[in-house]
């Protein structure tokens, strides 16, 4: 084949490789890492999203910011999956996680400078990973997991989210209210809260309620907006005239037979209603139609009616209530009955919602979340439920850590200190990570206006004197403390995915010396 060129690739196709290649993977990783930087920590700050539709988000949280941004390099999209997996895992620390992976792979970058083989960078991370995990260990504090600490560690999650002015405290008692009340003997049943969010009052209006909320309105206006020690049956029925399969013709020659038939028809809608009214059901939900002649006998008889639902809708309620659902108006008996002790209807301006609460099997609690602008509930749901995923984790591990980055400034220590012991330039890799892990602490500093410096010697001059102090921000004063004393507290499984996912996410980055990018 003397000197013919052998394509093996389309001539569209892009091919970038050696330092090149990891350059800019490297770069992009850590752009997107710099992306939400200013966001950590209790004076982070918050972004507005704009999407291509105009749309806009107001936001704190990491998963979420990166989630909005559409990145489309591939290298990027790993660090935008290692929040996501931090999210999904374990609720919180995404900003946490993303900061340490581009920290990663900022120092991966000055040891492939320093001709540090990628794989000898690659055993590094890993080993130092390993160390990361035991110091974690070594942090978590001896504690019993009370409402007290749980009440911390959600108030530590919801510091610097925007709670619309509503002190995170008064949340986090909502939020540890809600997680004891799904909780069982051997875990915590966290599908069953629910955050529902009605914007209208101010965000000191959120409360918790026991049961579900529903986005229903009554099928009729003279229907009951209240009924107490409810009987509720949930049907999969229509309730109109039937239209048949057959497209069945009659002809009508005279007033009384036109008479006669709609008689018939009221009859059978009369006889609807009857049958329900019969059973001592008192409150009706069907995923159904519900025709207004059969809504306005069934308000006559006081039965509040909810129709059209939705099969998710309709299957909260059953579960929630231990009511078994109904194929046939016929088949309905009063063991299929399920029982609330309260269910009402408010009207929130355009909005008008159901409350199902308490009852025979009221497991099911929700958030009820009010805020003054879509912005302000939405930022709050966020909030909310990463509160409360990891309220979950800490009560279902039992373990909790110190925050404020004091665990971070822990754990570099180790592995520093472990360093020390590795031969070779691996050695150099190890340190390279503890180096990538004071970027919590030195994030933390620089975002409450701290020289960055100077506030991790002071930090690290604590921790060598035996102490665990953080960078804690109480009010508006900063101080180095123990963030334990100010109830600052992270849950330890936090802090060992942000360490996981981290490093995977990193290492997967840095291997690559070859990138062929399809047209
Ligand atoms: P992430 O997305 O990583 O959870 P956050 O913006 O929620 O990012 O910041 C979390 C960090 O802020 C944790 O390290 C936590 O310990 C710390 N933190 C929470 N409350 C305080 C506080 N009052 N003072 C100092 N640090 C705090
Ligand atoms: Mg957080």
């Amino acid at each position: 084949m003397g000197g013919q060129p052998l394509f093996i690739l389309s001539e569209d196709s892009q091919r970038t490789q050696g330092r090149d290649a990891q350059s800019s993977n490297i770069m992009a990783g850590k752009a997107v890492a710099e992306a939400v930087r200013t966001t950590l920590g209790p004076r982070g700050m918050d972004k507005m999203l704009v999407g291509s539709g105009g749309d806009v988000v107001i936001t704190n949280d990491g998963a979420t910011i990166l989630d909005e941004m559409d990145i489309e390099h591939p290298a990027a999209q790993m660090i935008v999956e290692v929040a996501e997996s931090q999210e999904d895992e374990v609720g919180d620390g995404t900003t946490t996680a993303a900061v340490i992976a581009g920290n990663l792979l900022a120092e991966a970058e000055d040891l492939l400078e320093q001709d540090v083989h990628a794989t000898t960078i690659v055993e590094g991370y890993h080993e130092a990973a390993r160390i990361a995990l035991e110091a974690v260990e070594e942090q978590v504090l001896d504690v019993d997991v009370d409402d007290d600490l749980l009440e911390q560690v959600a108030a530590s999650s919801m510091t610097g989210k925007g709670t619309g002015g509503l002190t995170p405290e008064r949340l986090a008692e909502t939020v540890v209210e809600a997680i004891r009340h799904v909780e069982t003997d051997d875990d915590v049943e966290r599908e069953n809260v629910a955050v529902h969010t009605q914007v209208g009052a101010s965000s000191s209006a959120t409360e918790l309620v026991p049961g579900i909320v529903l986005d229903e309105e009554p099928a009729h206006d003279e229907m009951p907006s209240e009924v107490e020690d409810a009987d509720i049956a949930v049907l999969d029925v229509e309730l109109g005239v039937r239209t048949g399969e057959v497209d069945a013709e009659y002809s009508i020659d005279s007033i009384d037979q036109l008479n006669a038939a709609l008689d018939a028809e009221e009859q059978e809608l009369r006889g609807y209603a009857e049958t329900i009214a019969d059973s001592g059901v008192d409150v009706l939900f069907t995923t159904d139609d519900v025709d207004d002649r059969v809504a306005s006998f069934l308000a006559k008889e006081g039965i509040l009616t909810f129709e059209d639902l939705g099969n998710t809708d309709a299957r909260k309620i059953a579960s929630a209530t231990g009511a078994r659902r109904v194929g046939a108006l016929d088949d309905l008996a009063e063991d299929d009955f399920g029982h609330a002790d309260r269910i009402r209807t408010e009207r929130f301006g355009d909005d008008e919602l159901a409350f199902v609460e308490g009852g025979a099997a009221a497991e099911a609690v929700t958030v009820f979340v009010r805020g003054g602008t879509d912005h302000v509930v939405d930022e709050l749901e966020r909030a909310i439920e990463d509160a409360l995923h990891v309220v979950a984790t800490a009560l279902d591990s039992g373990e909790v850590v110190p925050g404020a980055g004091a665990t971070e400034i822990g754990i570099a220590d180790k592995v520093r200190s472990e360093a020390a012991g590795i031969e070779g330039r691996k050695q150099l890799a190890v340190n390279a990570f503890a180096d990538a892990l004071d970027v919590v602490p030195r994030t933390l500093a620089a975002n409450t206006g701290q020289d960055p410096i100077d506030a991790l010697v002071d930090l690290r001059a604590d921790h060598e004197s035996g102490g665990r102090a953080g960078l804690v921000t109480d009010g508006e004063e900063v101080t180095i403390g123990d963030p334990v004393e100010y109830g600052v507290v992270d849950p330890a499984d936090v802090k060992r995915e942000a360490v996981e996912s981290a490093t995977e996410a990193a290492t997967m980055i840095v291997r690559i010396d070859d990138v062929i990018a399809a047209e």
